[in-house]
């Protein structure tokens, strides 16, 4: 199988990869903002046309509130178009007294409690590399083909407007681009920006054989990079430094990002800039907060501190998922929106106290009309959780609190050195 994948042609280029790590260093430098988000884990099932579009216009939308609300430039990358491998606490699933392995992405195993399907299957890995292929040319073609188009801005919200407080908000923002966008045409202004979106993939750097079968040598500058997605990360659970997964990005120059959590320490983190940023190169590293909101305003700063003592230029983003999951009464696995709102607000505050900037937010989302995490504007009770829970790993937001997650960033962007808070 990995034979098959080192035949394959890449499925991004590196030169892409050095162009986002630009656009990261921008960020790490603190004038531009990162957007990264999408699924907890694809699945071939749902790599259909309309489901990856849900996605995309969910990222657009909170791009363009990030953008104007804000006024900062949003980089925006997928956890799509590869994020088929997941990291598992159990290795083994009981259900009435059957146990069976665990679900590991359909880049290793089927989601179906039988035995046929939980048995890892290698032919998986090679699916995963088409439908990523099949997902990439989608995204592509949505950023660039006239669909992203900033005229688009008020498309994008059809079917949406009724019933949500934030589709609501956001149609009046639209008005307000549709009127920017058509001062700047009576100017003579037609500027390529807003025709068109850059859009970059990533996914968890989880199972290497499928990562260095798409690892190849740059003609450009002898150097490998991995073109499997233009940003690769590095989970929690696999973040030890000398350990295979470390050891690997090292060796790659996309940017790279690792997850943080509550237990890492100063000299886990130092070592990890020591490993995988040893030129101190901004934009290389990012690092993904994922502390809990009851835990991220005392964890993150002495963190924040060596970092920055250390001269390395890294993105800090927040990522407000993954610390704050817990099991609801009826048994599924759920967020609220509101410890959500919480650490991001803590991570903000945080970086206001040390003077570095608040980099980016990573978040697990759909354009569907989910009911996976509790809260939201348009309100999600723990009693609805049973309508439309579809997630296959983590609980994600939905589309209407996706968007009033990003009027919520936008407001403690704007008053970022402030700290005063707006709705
Ligand atoms: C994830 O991003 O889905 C994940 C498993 O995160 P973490 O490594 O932070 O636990
Ligand atoms: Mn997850």
């Amino acid at each position: 199988m990995v034979r098959s994948l080192e035949g394959l042609p890449p499925l991004v280029l590196a030169a892409e990869c050095d162009q986002l790590k630009e656009r990261l260093a921008s960020v790490a430098r603190g004038a531009a903002f990162l957007l990264h988000g999408g699924d907890c884990a694809e699945t071939f099932a749902d790599t259909t046309a309309d489901s990856i579009r849900g996605k995309f216009r969910t990222l657009l939308q909170m791009a363009v509130v990030l953008t104007y609300a804000a006024s900062v430039p949003v980089v925006k990358v997928g956890r799509m178009a590869g994020q088929f491998g997941k990291p598992r606490s159990a290795s083994t699933e009981v259900r009435d007294g059957v146990e069976l392995p665990v679900y590991r992405g359909d880049a290793v195993n089927g989601i179906e409690f039988t035995p046929a399907d939980r048995t890892p299957d290698p032919r998986r890995l090679l699916e995963a590399y088409h439908y990523s292929s099949a997902t990439l040319n989608q995204c592509r073609a949505l950023a660039s083909g006239g669909y992203a188009d900033l005229r688009q801005v008020h498309a994008w919200n059809q079917d949406f407007v009724a019933g949500s407080p934030a589709g609501q908000r956001y149609e009046q923002l639209a008005d307000e681009i549709d009127r920017a966008i058509a001062f700047m045409h009576a100017c003579g202004a037609d500027p390529e920006e807003t025709r068109a979106v850059e859009f970059y993939s990533s996914h968890e750097a989880l199972l290497l054989d499928y990562e260095q079968a798409l690892t190849r040598t740059d003609p450009r500058t002898r150097r490998a990079y991995d073109l499997s997605a233009h940003l690769l990360w590095i989970g929690e659970r696999t973040r030890a430094t000398g350990g295979a997964h470390v050891e690997f990005a090292r060796r790659i120059r996309n940017p790279v990002a690792v997850k943080i959590g509550p237990a890492a320490s100063v000299q886990d983190v130092l070592a990890l800039i020591g490993a995988l940023d040893p030129d101190r190169e901004p934009g290389r590293l990012t690092l993904i907060s994922r502390m809990g909101a009851g835990r991220v305003r005392q964890a993150l700063p002495p963190l924040v501190e060596a970092v920055a003592a250390s001269g390395a230029v890294v993105v800090w983003v927040c990522d407000p998922m993954h610390g704050n999951t817990v099991e609801a009464a009826s048994g599924h696995k759920t967020r609220y929106f509101n410890d959500v709102l919480d650490e991001v607000a803590g991570f903000f505050e945080v970086h206001r106290a040390l003077g570095t900037h608040p980099g980016g937010i990573h978040i697990e989302f759909t354009g569907d009309d989910v009911t996976e995490c509790i809260g939201g504007g348009h309100y999600i009770a723990e009693s609805d959780l049973r309508q439309r829970y579809e997630t296959a790993c983590d609980p994600r937001l939905n589309r209407s609190q996706s968007l009033d997650l990003a009027f919520r960033v936008a407001g403690m962007y704007r008053h970022r050195f402030s700290g005063e808070r707006d709705a």
